[in-house]
C-alpha cells in the first residue's frame, strides 16, 4: 500500500515536471534561452516530399498543425514507410541578430528516432541521422546534437526550422510508434546541450565498466577456486550487462566498428540477462534448477544467439514476443524460489526481497509512465532497479566468498597439522628400524655423535659394545626366516630391558646390536655385556610352539677422547670378532694397541 502510495506520487512529480506549457508564442526572447528550452509547440505539417519545403520563405499557411511531442502515437503514426516535413518559425526579434556572439553559441539537439530524419535550420541542412528514402537507412538510439548556423537566423531574427523525417518501417512504427523518442527538440546554448548530451551518453558507459570490472574480478575469483559457480555465472551475468550498457551509449561511435549492428547487441544481450540472472540466483541459492527452468534458460539463450546472429533478426518482434513470454514464466521461476528458499529459513533470500522490490517498483513506475502519460525513456527507472538487483547479488556472492576464505583458513590448518605429523613419521622411520622397533643404523649414528660430542664437551667418557647372535643361521635353517624374525624381536626387547634408561641401544645391521653407554669405562661396560652374556642361556623365547634358547658374543671398547665414532666402533668389532673365534658366548674387550689395527 505504502509503496503505491509512494510510486503514485513519483509519478505525478514527473508527470508535472514534464507537463509544463505546451502551447503559447513561437516567440522567443533571448532572456528565455538562460537554459535549454523545449520546443513543443505547433508545427507545421506536410505529407510528401520536396526539398523546397526547407527554404526560409516557403509559405507553408496551409500545412496541418501538430504538437511534436515527445512520443508520436502508435500505430497511427502518419509517416510509417513515407516522408514528412515539419516546419517552425522561432521569432528572436531584431534584437537577437545585434547579439553575434549569442547566435553563434546557439545550439539545437534533437531526440532519437526508430528511423531517419534531417534537420534544416535558415534552409541549410545541419544534420542528420540514418538515410532518407529511396536509400533507407534506419539509424536509431542516436541524439543529434549540433550547433546552429548564426546566418541561420534571419535579419529580422527569425529562426525556420524544418525537419525531414523518415516515418521507418510500418512494423516498426506500428508497434512503438514514431518520432523523437528520446525527448523531442531543444534549443539553447550550444555547450550546454553537447555536455548534456555528452553525460547521458557517458551514463551506460560508467556502468558497462561497472560491468566490466565486475565481470573481471568474478573471473578471476572463480579461475582461482573452481568450486566458486556462482562466480561463473555472475561473471557472465556481468559480461552481458557490460555489453547491454555500452550498446546503449551513444559513445559507442567513437569506436569506428562498423560492423556492429548495435542493435543486435542490444537485443541479444537482452535475451541472454533473463536465463543469466535465474542461473546467478539459483547457484548463490544452492537451488537445483527443475528440467523446465533449465529448458527455458537454454531457450532464452539459444534466442539470445539467434538475435546475434540471423540478418535483421534485431527488430523482429515474433522473436521479442517469445522472449517476453520467457522471461515472465522465468521471474514466476524466480520469485518461487525465492518464496522457498525464505520458507526453509534461507536469510539471504532477504538480500534478493530488497533488491527484487526495487526493481519491481521501478518497473511499476515505468509501466506507468509509458502507459498513462506516453513518456519516452528518458523518464524510465526500471535500469536503476536492475541494477540494485545486481548489487544485491555481488554482496551475496562476496558473502560466499567470505564462507569460502573462512573454510579454506580451517582447512589450510588442518593441513599443516596433518603434514606436521606425516613428517614426524617420516623422521622416526627414518631413524627406526621396521623390525624391532630399535633405533636403526643411521638412527645410532646421530644419537650416539650427540653423545659423543656431550662426553667430549663435558670431559667425561662413555664405552661402546657391538654383539651379534651366535649361529643364528642355524635358527633361520631350522625354523624359517619368520620365526628369525620374531627371534630378534624377542632379542631386541630382552636386551632392552636390561640396559640402562640412558644407554642407547640400536639394530646395526641382520643379528648385530650395538649399545652406547654413557658414563661407563671400559671395565663399566664390560661388566654390563658380561650380565647380558650370563642372561641369555637361561632365557628361553617361545615362539609359536617353538622354544628357543641362543647366545651371542660381544665386542667391547671404551671411547678416547678425540675418537671418531667409527674408530670405536671398529676397535669393538675387532673384539667380536674375536671372541666368535675364541669360540663364542663371551665377551672380550677391546686391546690396547687394538686402535691401530682396527684402522689398518
Ligand atoms: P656366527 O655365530 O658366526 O655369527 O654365525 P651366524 O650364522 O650368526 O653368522 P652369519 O653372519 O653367517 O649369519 C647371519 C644370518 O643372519 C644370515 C642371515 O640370513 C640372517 N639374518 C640377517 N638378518 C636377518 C633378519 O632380519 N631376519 C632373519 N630371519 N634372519 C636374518
Ligand atoms: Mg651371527
Ligand atoms: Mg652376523
Amino acid at each position: 500500500m505504502a509503496i503505491g502510495l509512494l510510486l503514485l506520487l513519483c509519478v505525478l512529480v514527473m508527470f508535472a515536471a514534464n507537463a509544463y506549457a505546451q502551447s503559447g508564442s513561437v516567440r522567443l526572447s533571448l532572456s528565455q534561452l538562460g537554459e535549454p528550452i523545449e520546443i513543443k509547440h505547433d508545427w507545421q505539417r506536410q505529407a510528401g516530399d520536396s526539398l523546397s519545403y526547407a527554404a526560409v520563405d516557403y509559405d507553408d499557411a496551409n500545412w496541418e498543425q501538430v504538437a511534436l511531442n515527445a512520443v508520436w502515437p502508435k500505430g497511427g503514426f502518419p509517416e510509417s514507410n513515407q516522408t514528412a516535413w515539419y516546419r517552425l518559425r522561432i521569432d528572436f526579434g531584431r534584437q537577437a541578430r545585434q547579439s553575434p556572439q549569442f547566435l553563434g553559441n546557439l545550439g539545437l539537439k534533437i531526440g532519437r528516432v526508430y528511423s531517419a530524419f534531417e534537420l534544416y535550420a535558415g534552409g541549410q541542412l545541419i544534420g542528420s541521422r540514418g538515410g532518407m528514402p529511396p536509400n533507407a537507412l534506419p539509424d536509431w538510439d542516436r541524439d543529434l546534437v549540433v550547433r546552429l548556423p548564426p546566418e541561420a537566423i534571419g535579419s529580422d531574427g527569425s529562426l525556420v526550422l524544418a525537419l525531414r523525417i523518415w516515418g521507418g518501417p510500418a512494423a516498426v512504427t506500428s508497434r512503438w510508434g514514431g518520432g523523437l523518442y528520446g525527448g523531442s527538440l531543444w534549443l539553447g546554448d550550444y555547450f550546454t546541450l553537447a555536455s548534456e548530451d555528452f553525460r547521458t551518453a557517458l551514463a551506460p558507459l560508467f556502468l558497462a565498466a561497472l560491468f566490466l570490472l565486475s565481470a573481471l574480478f568474478s573471473f578471476y575469483v572463480y579461475s582461482r577456486s573452481r568450486s566458486l559457480h556462482s562466480y561463473l555465472w555472475f561473471a557472465m551475468l556481468s559480461s552481458n550487462l557490460a555489453v547491454y550498457c555500452y550498446s546503449l551509449s551513444d559513445l559507442r561511435f567513437v569506436v569506428p566498428l562498423h560492423f556492429v549492428i548495435y542493435e543486435k547487441l542490444e537485443y541479444a544481450a537482452v535475451c541472454f540477462i533473463a536465463p543469466l540472472l535465474v542461473r546467478t540466483v539459483w547457484s548463490i541459492l544452492e537451488v537445483e534448477l527443475t528440467p523446465f527452468t533449465r529448458a527455458l534458460t537454454n531457450a532464452c539463450a539459444v534466442l539470445g544467439a539467434a538475435i546475434a546472429v540471423i540478418p535483421g533478426l534485431e527488430i523482429n518482434f515474433g522473436a521479442i514476443d517469445i522472449f517476453r513470454v520467457f522471461a515472465v514464466v522465468l521471474v514466476y521461476q524466480y520469485l518461487r524460489t525465492i518464496y522457498r528458499a525464505w520458507r526453509q529459513g534461507d536469510d539471504r533470500v532477504l538480500v534478493f526481497i530488497v533488491g527484487s522490490l526495487v526493481f519491481i517498483a521501478t518497473s511499476v513506475h515505468d509501466l506507468f509512465v509509458t502507459l498513462l502519460f506516453n513518456m519516452g525513456p528518458g523518464n524510465m527507472l526500471s535500469v536503476y532497479g536492475f541494477f540494485s538487483l545486481v548489487v544485491c547479488m555481488g554482496v551475496l556472492i562476496s558473502r560466499q566468498y567470505a564462507g569460502v576464505l573462512d573454510n579454506l583458513g580451517e582447512l589450510v590448518s588442518e593441513r599443516t597439522q596433518q603434514l606436521r605429523d606425516a613428517n614426524l613419521r617420516l623422521v622416526r622411520h627414518a631413524r627406526e628400524d621396521s623390525l624391532t622397533q630399535l633405533l636403526n643404523r643411521r638412527g645410532f649414528q646421530e644419537s650416539a655423535k650427540q653423545l659423543i660430542a656431550k662426553a667430549q664437551a663435558q670431559g667425561s667418557t662413555l664405552s661402546l659394545i657391538l654383539c651379534d647372535v651366535d649361529h643364528f643361521k642355524r635358527i633361520n635353517d631350522r625354523y624359517g626366516h619368520t620365526v628369525g624374525d620374531r627371534v630378534l624381536q624377542h632379542l631386541a626387547r630382552h636386551l632392552g630391558l636390561n640396559v640402562r634408561d640412558v644407554d642407547i641401544l640400536g639394530r646395526w645391521g641382520g643379528e648385530e646390536f650395538i649399545l652406547v653407554l654413557p658414563e661407563l669405562s671400559l671395565s663399566g661396560a664390560q661388566t654390563l655385556a658380561q650380565r647380558l652374556c650370563d642372561s641369555l642361556p637361561s632365557q628361553i623365547f617361545r615362539i609359536d610352539g617353538i622354544r628357543l634358547g641362543l647366545t651371542m658374543t660381544f665386542g667391547v671398547a671404551q671411547w678416547r677422547p678425540d675418537d671418531s665414532l667409527e674408530s670405536v666402533i671398529a676397535r669393538a668389532d675387532v673384539a667380536l670378532y674375536e671372541g666368535k673365534t675364541r669360540g663364542r658366548c663371551q665377551v672380550v674387550s677391546e686391546r690396547p694397541d687394538a686402535s691401530e689395527a682396527a684402522l689398518a
